[in-house]
């Protein structure tokens, strides 16, 4: 089978990951970072073959400037592979109701997605910009974008709707439109495949558990409820995002608290989760180190993270009536052996019972049972969403 190379970009505001990737089998063939956009530390930093690398970029470098060095200097010069690529693929966080899968980028699709920028104002206009860069780079070659929310376009009304005036959903968009889906996607994929069964008549329950995290209820391949809502904000305890809340607090802080609206914001998104509970910090290493020293806040830190988690694991049996699998990934998913036993003892009305050993052992990129032999499954899947991409983006060019 002849290599299938995309390059893959994921443009966050002031970062960007990218990745060279076999669509056929996965492989990265070169991947790195650049990152520190519009500061004097602007820099890019990357790995071929297991060889690393990193530079400093102009001052005040940003996306443009990024990708034509990403190009020139590492794809064209250092590798020579850039007459291999066959598309870029590139992340992009929100397509709104809109976009139900990936595409190939052209007027119509770029004017489209500046209308869902609204939706994901911190994200979707560093992507527009990264399709821009590449688009001067490669002129030949297509750009497909690829959707966070495409995988849960298929969630029920009852699932996506919010219970406010039906007009706000049907004149705003106001509704629920999960992340992620590209990671539960192929989670769940691989899932099916490792339980030996066809997809489409596999349930599993998807914990995503990263920086950010989320959970799906995935039915025959498909996503029927999810945990973040029109943003990323919502659902389970995450890094520093508060997930589930009240609004009244919003309200409250604003009227009574010497808050403003942009303050009490900028404290769910970045203050709050694991490190505004714990007071150390959001990687959850930091707090499970400083909670195994005794660090009261930090114990209910992951306290919380975990009876959070496991309410939400619990609330999707509902749409999914059986569950063959429950799935553990993301950073956290994949490597804490600590969250994955605590999540599993507060699950035990459903029959789960640990594999205290496989639990222990699946961590750095294994993937494996977790769970004893007459236990409901439970299993580690480390994710690859860099791959679904250069997959959509290799099938579409094929097509
Ligand atoms: P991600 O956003 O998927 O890269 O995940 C980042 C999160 O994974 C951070 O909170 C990390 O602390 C956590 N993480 C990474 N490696 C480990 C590990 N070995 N044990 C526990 N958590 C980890």
């Amino acid at each position: 089978m002849s290599n299938k190379l995309v390059l893959v970009l994921n443009c966050g505001s002031s970062s960007l990951k990218f990745a060279v990737i076999n669509a056929n089998n996965g492989d990265e063939v070169i991947s790195g970072l650049a990152e520190c956009f519009n500061l004097p530390d602007a820099r890019i930093k990357w790995n071929v073959s297991g060889k690393k690398d990193a530079i400093h970029l102009p001052a005040n470098s940003a996306h443009s400037e990024a990708i034509t060095y990403i190009v020139e200097e590492i794809i064209k010069k250092e590798v020579g592979l850039a007459e291999q690529l066959i598309a870029v693929g590139h992340r992009i966080v929100h397509g709104g109701e809109h976009f139900t899968q990936s595409v190939i980028v052209d007027k119509q699709v770029l004017a489209e997605l500046k209308q869902c920028s609204s939706l994901a104002p911190l994200h979707n206009p560093a992507a527009i910009l990264g399709i821009k860069a590449a688009q001067e780079a490669f002129s030949t070659l297509p750009q497909v974008v690829v959707f966070d929310t495409a995988f849960h376009q298929t969630m029920p009304e009852k699932a996506f709707m919010y219970a406010l005036p039906s007009h706000l959903y049907k004149e705003k968009g106001i509704r629920r439109y999960g992340m992620h889906g590209t990671s539960h996607l192929f989670v769940s994929r691989e899932a099916a495949k490792a339980l030996n069964k066809p997809l489409a008549e596999t349930n599993v329950i998807t914990a995503h558990l990263g920086n950010g995290g989320s959970i799906t209820a995935v039915k025959g391949g498909k996503s029927v409820d999810t945990s973040m809502g029109m943003t990323p904000l919502a659902g389970i305890v995450m890094g520093t995002r508060c997930g589930d809340l009240d609004p009244s607090i919003i309200e409250y802080l604003i009227t009574r608290e010497d808050y403003t609206l942009e303050t009490v914001m900028d404290m769910l998104q970045k203050q709050s989760g694991l490190l505004g509970i714990s007071g150390i910090s959001s990687d959850f290493r930091d707090v499970a180190n400083a909670a195994a020293e005794g660090h009261k806040n930090a114990n209910l830190a992951i306290d919380m993270f975990c009876y959070r988690l496991a309410k939400y694991i619990a609330a999707y049996t509902v749409p999914l009536g059986r569950v063959d699998a429950l799935i553990f990934t993301g950073g956290i998913g994949e490597n804490s052996d600590l969250v994955r036993e605590k999540v599993l003892n507060l699950l035990t009305i459903f029959g789960y019972q640990i594999d205290e050993a496989k639990n222990k052992a699946t961590k750095l990129g294994k993937q494996g049972i977790i769970t004893q032999e007459n236990s409901p499954i439970a299993m580690v899947i480390p994710t690859n969403e860099e791959w679904v991409i250069a997959e959509d983006a290799a099938a579409l060019v094929s097509a």
